[in-house]
């Protein structure tokens, strides 16, 4: 049962609209000393160069609004909207400000009346109704496939028929990665993949992890919704990447949601029931437990380490969260702690590194993934300028926000033409679908991949 706590709301004014803030979330923004350091990392701000798109500007905003200072108006409201929640600000912050539980907190008991339209209705059902379930998902995206094995997709793309859906949902079908499974691989199609509750003795002997004298580690295998369904295959080298390493793993398929997608929405109590059937699944009460979580989606890495967070006034769930939180790493952590397998197939190509916001701001992973691809014999690594600038895909903000989330793609995908790089790494789905389908509209020769990709070509050898 969590502790309801009164919430800070402001005196209203005759036909004023009542603003609710946890007082928690509205003390993050009183430690905002308004140096402006954050200014440059923003985003949003480097594009409108508008102080009420940054991260100052925002803060000041949200407090003002809580105090009854200022009232909400529809611009106000855009340059709230507007914000990725990419967490660039917290980088930069040199006061400490944890920006995303300000804002986070405000969209959740001030929802924008942006998302009460017709189209925001439905997206929000398509959010919570088919992008958080990885059968429906693999359902709804069955016909688009279909057509794009027998050719009909690329037809209908050139006649230009997809441009007349609204505006939302043609962005929706411009993400459709080009290649994938007609229908994806389930968890237990995985080399791995068990039950937690599962006898160790049952699993496959050729399929265990190699002995050598490192203790074994236990890894439970954190799936993703959308991961799993349009890039299954990067889930499925991840997992014979730890197996090779040496690792226990665990694909247990009880698993669910991260509920990422719910939390940043609004839907918080739906993000609570999600997390508690999560850590029912990796940390039963009796029986195995993981020693490690991983996943190589940076957008539910970072919502499966902030599950402490989410419970810090639920008695019940709090420690058990806070354990959880702590095993979560990222794929890159894990492969770097238990070290790579030889990797004896060189890439002879010149790879460029995007870091994804919520690998490098939400769980300040920025080193391992790099360590990892320097690794591989014959790769050239091009740094590429504004790396860790998010590149407009923030979760479904670029479903929601699509021309500032176009703005942002072209700007990440002029300087990935500057490095002259073939292919872009970038550790998070949402990241790869939405650069390479801008690249794709544009024209940009780029391919996006996942690190997994490229280490286990490596060790596997191409094609594997
Ligand atoms: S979260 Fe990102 S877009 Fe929002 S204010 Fe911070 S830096 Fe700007
Ligand atoms: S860097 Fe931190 S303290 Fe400075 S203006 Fe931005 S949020 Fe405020």
């Amino acid at each position: 049962m969590s502790v309801p706590l009164p919430l800070i709301h402001s005196p209203l004014k005759p036909g004023q609209q009542q603003i609710h803030l946890d007082p928690r979330a509205y003390d993050r923004g009183l430690v905002c000393v308004h140096c402006g350091l954050c200014l440059p990392a923003c985003p949003t701000y480097t594009e409108t160069l508008q102080e009420s798109d940054s991260p100052r500007g925002r803060i000041q905003i949200m407090l003002g609004l809580t105090d009854g200072a200022i009232d909400m108006t529809p611009g106000i409201q855009n340059h709230l909207d507007l914000c990725l929640d990419c967490r660039a600000c917290e980088t930069a912050c040199p006061s400490g400000v944890i920006y995303h539980e300000l804002i986070e907190d405000f969209r959740h008991h001030n929802p924008s009346p942006n998302e009460i339209t017709l189209q925001g209705r439905l997206m929000r059902w398509i959010f919570f109704n088919i992008f958080t379930h990885r059968s429906r998902l693999k359902w709804a995206v069955l016909p688009a496939r279909l057509m794009q094995k027998t050719g009909i997709y690329a037809l209908l793309r050139k006649t230009g028929l997809f441009k007349l859906l609204p505006q939302r949902l043609a962005k929706m079908e411009q993400m459709l990665p080009a290649h994938g499974r007609l229908w994806p691989r389930e968890l237990p199609e995985f080399l791995h993949a068990r039950r937690l509750d599962d006898s160790a003795d049952q699993s496959n002997a050729s399929t265990s992890p190699q002995p050598n004298s490192r203790p074994i580690k236990r890894v439970g295998f954190f799936v993703g919704c959308v991961g799993s369904v349009m890039y299954d295959e990067v889930n499925r080298k991840a997992v014979e990447l730890l197996a090779a390493a040496g690792c226990d793993v665990v694909t247990d398929a009880r698993q669910v949601c991260c509920g990422a997608i719910h939390n940043h929405n609004g839907a918080t109590p739906t993000a609570h029931q999600l997390a508690r059937h999560n850590i029912d699944t990796f940390l039963p009460l009796s029986g195995p437990q993981v020693d490690l979580i991983a996943t190589n989606i940076a957008g539910c890495g970072a919502m499966l380490r902030e599950y402490d967070f989410l419970f810090r006034d639920d008695p019940a769930y709090a420690q058990r969260a806070k354990d959880f939180a702590s095993r979560v790493r990222d794929i890159s952590e894990v492969l770097l702690e238990v070290g790579l397998p030889p990797m004896n197939h060189p890439i002879e190509q010149t790879v460029t590194y995007h870091d994804a916001c919520h690998l490098a701001h939400a769980q300040k992973v920025t080193n391992a993934p790099r360590q990892l691809l320097a690794m591989i014999p014959g790769i050239k690594i091009k740094p590429l300028y504004e790396c860790d600038m998010c590149c407009g895909a923030a979760g479904t903000y670029n479903l929601t926000q699509p021309e500032m989330a176009t703005e942002l793609a072209e700007r990440k995908l002029k300087y990935i033409g500057q490095t002259k790089a073939g292919i872009c790494a970038a550790g998070n789905v949402g990241c790869a679908m939405h650069i390479q389908s801008e690249a794709d509209r544009r024209g940009q020769p780029i391919d996006v991949v996942h690190p997994v990709d490229l280490l286990h070509q490596a060790v596997f050898g191409p094609g594997k």
